[in-house]
């Protein structure tokens, strides 16, 4: 079902790429609004305390998540976004590296059961940073939460025993 909402746009943002567009589940009422109830049931919410997004794709679904089930959401970002105090975890990419930064107050000691959402999983290294990051600052990564897992790449071994939710697996 979610499948349908799907674009396949290749080469982007570079030749090889094959793009997971999501602006057709967004501006879908249907199927923004079942991606949202998907979500809510692959991970029983009374299992997690909070919600936290990946920039920038993972906030749309993360919000609305977190708002559906009556949860708080908190954000991991790009660097230097965040205005707070931070904590940072840098990661590989093909070529190079790139950071992601939560705040350091984002959970407390009754407030840390933590589900991580973001749209796609490709090779884990944002996920895998973004579970390093929530268990930084003190949280307890519950499950992660994806729309899309790319399921011919090995993203889901980097991830350990975090169990991976994904909508759709292509
Ligand atoms: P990775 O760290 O390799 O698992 O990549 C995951 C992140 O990159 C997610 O935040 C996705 O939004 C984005 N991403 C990676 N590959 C794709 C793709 N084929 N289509 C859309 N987004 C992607």
């Amino acid at each position: 079902m979610i499948e349908g909402y799907i674009r396949d746009v290749p080469d982007f943002p570079k030749p090889g790429i094959l793009f997971k567009d999501i602006t057709p589940l967004l501006s879908d009422p249907v199927g923004l609004a079942k991606s949202i109830d998907l979500l809510a049931e692959v991970v029983d919410p009374a299992s997690y305390d909070l919600v936290c997004g990946i920039e920038s794709r993972g906030f749309i679904f993360g919000t609305a998540l977190a708002n559906k089930i009556g949860k708080g959401f908190i954000p991991i970002r790009k660097p230097g976004k965040l205005p707070w105090k931070t904590a940072s975890e840098s990661y590989e990419l093909e070529y190079g590296t790139d950071t992601i930064e939560i705040h350091v107050d984002a959970v407390n000691e009754t407030v840390k059961r933590v589900l991580v959402v973001d749209d796609l999983l490709a090779t884990g290294g944002t996920m895998e940073a973004a579970l390093k990051l929530v268990r930084k600052i003190g949280g307890d990564p519950v499950a992660c939460a994806v729309v899309i897992e790319l399921g011919f790449l090995p993203g889901r071994e980097k991830l350990g025993d975090i169990p991976v939710h994904a909508l759709v697996r292509v």
